[in-house]
Parts: C-alpha cells; structure tokens; sequence
C-alpha cells in the first residue's frame, strides 16, 4: 500500500480540497461513523484517502466519487488491493446514486465534503433520502448551525427546515483549521443526519412546501402576509394559528407544513 507521505499531489482550490492531516480527528470520525461488514459506505471526496482507510478497516463496502482525475491514479493505487473498494470518477452533483443501491440495503454517505459544493449536495441528498440509512458530513461549522438552526436564530432558513422535514439532525464535533491541509479559514464542524421513515410532519405535497420555503426565505425580511399575498389569505393563517405579521423564520417546520397543506387543500 502506498504510503500518504508518497503522494504528491497539489491541493486544489476550485475543487475545495482541504486534506484531513490530522489522525486523532480521522479516528474520531470514522468512530462516529462506525462502518461494520453489513454496511455499504458512499465516501464523496476521497481526496487523497484519508478518511478511506479508517473507514474500510471496519470491513464495509465502499464506494468513492471523486471529481480531480488527478487523484484517481493516486486512490487506485492506494486501494489496489482492496476488493471492497470501488472508485467513480465523477460529480457527486451528478451521480446516480441508485446505481450503487443493491437489492433492500440503504447507503451509508460519508465525507469531508468540498465546501463549495455542500448545500446543493446536501438538497440533492435529502431528495434520495428513501435509500440512505444515514450522512456523516465534515462542513464549515456554520452550515452545520443551519441544518440544526431552531426557529427564531439568525441560521435558521430553508436548509434548516428541509433539512428536519427528512432528518433528525445531531452536531456531533468541532474541527480546528489545524486538522487540514492547507488549512481552510473557517472552522469545521462534524454532523449526522439520519433520514426518518417517516417525516414527522409530512406534507400532502413536498413540492408546494418546497415553492412556500423559496418564497417566505428569499423575502426573509417580509411579513407572511406580505410574501404570501398569492397563496394564503390572513384568515387561512390566523386559522392555522399563525400571525400573518410574522417574519418566516419564527416559524416551526409544523407550521410551514400546516401552510403548505392548508395551500394544497384550498380551492
Ligand atoms: N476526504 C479527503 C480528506 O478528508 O482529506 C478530501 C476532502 S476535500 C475537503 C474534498 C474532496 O472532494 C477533494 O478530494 C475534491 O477533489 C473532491 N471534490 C470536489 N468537488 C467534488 C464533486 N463535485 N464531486 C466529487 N468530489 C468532489
């Protein structure tokens, strides 16, 4: 197995490569994770294999997407002995994911995620959240703080609420810019989500809520009644219990769904 001090490979910045450097966060991640034989890793962003190892050690199958074609050669070496492992050269963004699904099973996602690419992919997941078991994600810590924002906090918004519609949500650790290399300027945070099944609030069509979110969060500043003069009158609000002077983010995700409801129902 080539060892990681061999590797020459220059990070990239437009792929937000931040290589994991530091081996007692490595552990501490893939415990969190704990991949057993009977699990069917999805690792995005494999980079330079740092979390890869730790990860197959505990016997799992495992998948890898990377994007850089430079670091393919690089992870097919690293691994070449590794049946379990089977490396995709591609766009996470993109990526059919079923494709990996085998018969009942559900994926477990991991990875440090490139930063510049963590929210679409993170709405593109929750999208497929019927065949994954769970999704640990490195992030910048404040992404992390959105997805677990409660309602009336300045990091509490459309990622937030989506993010609890499919998934109870755990913060799990902080990482220092320390850990990596290069180091990025922001710290770092560890997150689980683990998709429910079944949304604790569902709603009668998960479209409408979608559009009601992009709606209320892109006029953040404006009253319910203001944003939503085209949807919902003051009357069906007050009768779901909600003040139509409100600003969207005192809302609890019950709340937006009883709207979304209320919206799909109306004639
Ligand atoms: N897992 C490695 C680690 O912890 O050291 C690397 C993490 S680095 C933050 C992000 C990795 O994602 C890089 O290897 C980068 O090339 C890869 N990447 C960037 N954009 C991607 C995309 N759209 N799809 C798949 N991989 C991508």
């Amino acid at each position: 197995m080539m060892a990681q001090a061999d590797i020459q490979h220059r990070a990239r910045k437009r792929f937000g490569q931040n290589f994991l450097q530091d081996q007692g966060i490595i552990h501490r991640i893939a415990r969190a994770v704990h991949a057993t034989d009977k699990d069917h890793i999805v690792e995005i962003g494999p980079g330079q294999g740092a979390l890869t190892t730790d990860i197959l050690a505990g016997g799992c199958q495992l998948d890898a997407i990377e994007l850089d074609r430079d670091l393919i050669p690089i992870l097919q070496q690293q691994f070449s002995e590794q049946p379990r492992f089977h490396l995709h050269q591609g766009d996470a963004l993109t990526f059919d994911f079923s494709s990996l699904v085998k018969g009942e099973e559900k994926l477990r996602v991991v990875g440090n995620l490139p930063y510049n690419i963590s929210t679409p992919l993170i709405f593109r997941l929750l999208d497929q959240h019927e065949m994954i078991q769970d999704m640990h994600f490195m992030l910048q810590l404040e992404v992390v703080n959105r997805l677990a924002a409660s309602p009336g906090s300045k990091s509490y918004g459309r990622l937030s609420i989506m993010a609890q519609y499919y998934c109870d949500i755990h913060s799990l650790f902080e990482v220092p810019p320390e850990a990596f290399s290069p180091r990025p300027k922001v710290q770092s945070a560890i997150v689980r989500l683990t998709p429910y099944k079944q949304p604790p609030h569902p709603a009668k069509n998960i479209k409408t809520l979608q559009a009601l979110l992009r709606t209320c969060f892109n006029q953040r500043r404006k009253t319910l009644r203001n944003s939503l003069k085209n949807d919902l009158s003051s009357d069906q609000m007050e009768a779901l219990d909600i003040n139509p002077s409100a600003r969207p983010e005192t809302l609890s995700l019950e709340q937006f769904v009883n709207m979304s409801n209320s919206i799909e129902t109306s004639p």
